[in-house]
């Protein structure tokens, strides 16, 4: 399974890039309606709510009076709390609920709007972005959502920035033109990058990078930080140190298009321990390399045990290099 984060700012047109991957065959799950489904007339997550702030957050229909909620939720930082003590746990759950029963080969986008507030990027095999300019943003949730401009301005102060959305995002996909022309954008990413990264995960292939050199690319250095920040994730405190090393970590020199990335474990029962672990989360082991290419891997390489993984994005190459204790 390939597991897509899909975020941007509010009317960047997330739910319209959500549409066209469904379309595809993704498998979509919306974030904002699972936190509207824990808290549905009926629902446990609501009992909760109304036994934390009072009977009034329930409205005479029996669904949820969000504007009473907020005026007691928000009062004061306890209850803040006490409310995201009630809805996160549930969200997470239900979540995972619709994880679980997504297909083994699927392609799963989650719809999050703050993947990149909530640093939760490493989480996905990609991240995608979906931007557009504020004033943009503003005209058409103004005009085709009938939502009030200062509701607008405040949520967008409220969100991410601009730098800081572009730091997170693998995929930046640029919704300033015609719908018709993300949509378009959308199939391309879908057929050139996400069906061959789904196949290589299930097939555990890794993906080995054209040999010829290339013009340094600036991106190199945010895209083995998000390299680093995935394989921090999926290793989980077992590895002492990760880092960006090889030709693409050096500013300005032209190089082959692989990030390489090295991994240092304190001991063999922990990489032994790895292996499996970084296949699972899309970085299987390579298993017909037995020793590092690069001279101050070879060097670190010296009298300890040695292990090549690879990345499954087929538009971005990474070399991941495990160095143990022998
Ligand atoms: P989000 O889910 O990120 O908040 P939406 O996908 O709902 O954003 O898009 C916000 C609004 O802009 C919707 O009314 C949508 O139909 C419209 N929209 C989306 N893409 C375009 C586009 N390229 N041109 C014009 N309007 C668009």
């Amino acid at each position: 399974m390939l597991r897509v984060g899909l975020t941007g700012g509010i009317g960047a047109g997330k739910s319209t890039v959500a549409g066209a991957l469904a379309d595809l065959g993704a498998v979509i799950v919306d974030a904002d309606r699972i936190a509207r489904e824990v808290v549905e007339p009926g629902s446990e997550g609501l009992a909760e709510l109304a036994a934390a702030f009072g009977p009034t957050v329930i409205a005479a229909d029996g669904s949820l009076d969000r504007a009473a909620l907020a005026a007691r939720a928000f009062a004061d930082d306890e209850s803040r709390l006490t409310l995201n003590s009630i809805l996160h746990p549930r969200i997470g759950a239900r979540t995972q609920e619709y994880v679980q029963a997504a297909p083994a080969d699927g392609i799963l986008v989650q719809d999050i709007p703050l993947i990149v507030e909530g640093g939760m990027g490493a989480a996905f095999d990609l991240v995608v972005v979906v931007h557009v300019d504020e004033a943009e943003r503003l005209r058409r949730l103004t005009e085709y959502r009938g939502m009030e401009e200062s509701d607008v301005r405040a949520r967008m102060a409220a969100q991410a920035t601009v730098e800081q959305r572009r730091a997170a995002a693998d995929v930046w996909l640029d919704n300033g033109g015609a719908p018709g022309a993300i949509v378009e954008d959308v199939r391309t990413l879908w057929i050139e990058r996400l069906i061959p990264f789904e196949r290589n995960i299930s097939e555990q292939s890794g993906v080995i990078a054209a040999s010829d050199i290339v013009e340094a690319n600036p991106e190199w250095a945010g895209q083995a930080r998000r390299a680093i920040a995935r394989l921090g994730l999926a290793t989980g405190g077992r590895s002492l140190a990760i880092e960006h090393v090889g030709p693409t970590s050096v500013p300005g020199q032209p190089a082959r298009d692989c990030l390489d990335i090295l991994v240092t474990i304190a001991d063999a029962a922990t990489a032994q321990e790895l292996s499996a672990i970084l296949g699972g989360a899309g970085f299987p082991v390579d298993s017909g390399a037995t020793t590092p290419d690069l001279a101050d891997l070879q060097a670190r390489a010296v009298g300890n045990s040695y292990r090549l993984h690879r990345g499954c994005d087929p538009l971005r190459p990474v070399a991941v290099h495990l160095i143990s204790p022998a």
